[in-house]
């Protein structure tokens, strides 16, 4: 396989680090463009730390730099082939400052903007969300306006994040479950480590230039009652199950401040209208587990026996 420079921006957060393992792993040179140490954002100043210290050990070149410093973008972009973003939602805008830098180096082959959710263009949400989404779309079309080669990275539900969400969480997290409307809606639960392996591989494909990946292998097309159940065999437990109806979930969205009514909103988009699995894929759609056949990913069957003998760190501050 080509190798080719790899820079990742938001490296040292969730999912830049299986970003980061992916882009080590497929044997690419890897770069991290990271704040100065003082700013850690959710992850912590000694965890950043330990991260940028594991990633120097593993190779990975390190830059510090702000996102506002043009110079320094310059300097490391001119050294790479490949940027990919997986800067945080409140970030998302920031991502024009990188856009602005990588069209006047028209070297970059490929910039994965930070998505890796529902598709942007094919599904909408209740405002909190759709606010997000709306995000996303500015930046793929200052993508597409700035004649960037892209792709975009549908990713669906992070699994881990999620079966930490539902069955990791708060004190009684082993007596009961909160469930979101009936629990019978299907979405996607992807394994974080299979969706960095598909988007660095997606990077240097000339088949997803300018193209969207859609993350939705069949064995991972699951509700929560079908989680839920598994878990509960799996565990050798029942779970008690506490159900928010859709109706009270839309009212706690509209009432809630606007940090607590995004994940709401979030949960009503996947769990509640199966927003991922709304549109129906066309034959020129590209999905990853069938472009990428010979990549076995994870199952959602397998990665709850993973988790049940390696329950999952997810740090839930950056639900949004
Ligand atoms: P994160 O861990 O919160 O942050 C990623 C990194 O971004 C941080 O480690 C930090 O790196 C950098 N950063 C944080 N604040 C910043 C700021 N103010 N300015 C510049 N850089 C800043 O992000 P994440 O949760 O992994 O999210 C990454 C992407 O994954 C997002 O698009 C998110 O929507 C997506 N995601 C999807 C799901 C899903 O289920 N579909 C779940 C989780 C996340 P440095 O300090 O090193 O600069």
């Amino acid at each position: 396989m080509t190798k080719r420079k790899i820079l990742i921006f938001g490296a040292t957060g969730y999912l830049g680090r299986y970003m980061v393992q992916a882009s080590l792993t497929l044997g690419h040179p890897t770069y991290a463009y990271t704040r100065p140490l003082n700013q850690s954002g959710g992850i912590g100043r000694d965890a950043k730390f330990e991260t940028l210290q594991d990633f120097k050990a593993r190779g990975v070149s390190i830059v510090e730099g702000e996102l506002d410093d043009r110079e320094k973008l310059v300097g490391i972009l001119r050294q790479v082939d490949i940027v990919i973003s997986a800067l945080p939602v409140p970030q998302y805008l920031d991502q024009l400052k990188i856009i602005n830098v990588v069209k006047e180096e028209s070297h970059i082959e490929r910039f994965i903007p930070s998505e890796f959710g529902n598709e942007a263009d094919r599904s909408t949400a209740l405002p909190p969300f759709q606010a997000i989404l709306d995000k996303k779309k500015k930046i793929r079309r200052a993508i597409e306006a700035a004649g960037i080669p892209y792709t975009y990275v549908s990713a669906n539900s992070l699994a881990k994040y999620f079966i930490h969400y539902f069955l990791f969480q708060g004190e009684n997290c082993d007596k009961e479950v909160t469930i979101y409307g009936s629990g019978e809606t299907k979405a996607v639960w992807n394994y974080e480590e299979d969706i960095a392996m598909y988007t660095i591989r997606a990077a240097i494909d000339s088949r997803t230039l300018n193209k969207t990946l859609i993350c939705r292998p069949l064995r991972n097309i699951a509700s929560q009652l079908d989680i839920i159940t598994s878990w509960e065999k799996k565990a050798g437990k029942t779970l008690n199950k506490i159900h928010i109806l859709e109706e009270n979930v839309i009212r706690l969205i509209e009432t809630l401040l606007l940090e607590m009514s995004i994940p709401m909103a979030i949960l009503h988009s996947i769990f509640i209208r199966g927003d991922q699995l709304c549109f129906e894929l066309k034959q020129d759609d590209l999905e990853a587990s069938t472009l990428y056949a010979d990549y076995r990913y994870t199952s959602i069957d397998e990665l709850l026996d993973i988790t049940l003998v390696n329950p999952p760190e997810v740090k839930i501050a950056s639900f949004v």
